[in-house]
């Protein structure tokens, strides 16, 4: 079972607890984008075997949003970091890149 720790309260929430949003760090595209843009932000995601970066909710908890960094292959958990992160912490990165040395880096 995937075992996520919230960043805000501390607990280490179980997946029934949780509530997945989805990828994240989407950029948003508002008035004056492009249709392709706003098609990619609306429809496109990506879905990678392995490093991914997602947004859950501690729905049962204290219900804040939250990220996380896990691998979708393994179910390992790298982290987790406030949902206000524009991109993932460098602490993090450095912590997925030495577990993972193939690992291309945030993009
Ligand atoms: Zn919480």
């Amino acid at each position: 079972m995937l075992t996520l720790e919230c960043p805000y309260c501390g607990v280490k929430a179980e997946e029934t607890e949780l509530q997945a949003g989805g990828e994240a760090h989407l950029k948003r595209y508002g008035p004056g984008a492009s249709d392709e843009e706003f098609e990619g932000y609306l429809f496109m995601r990506k879905n990678p075997k392995g490093v991914h970066f997602e947004r859950w909710r501690h729905a049962y908890g204290c219900g804040k949003w939250f990220l996380a960094a896990r691998c979708t292959a393994t179910l390992e958990v790298f982290g987790t970091y406030p949902a206000q992160s524009t991109q993932p912490p460098v602490d993090l990165q450095a912590k997925i890149k030495a577990k993972r040395p193939n690992w291309e880096g945030y993009k």
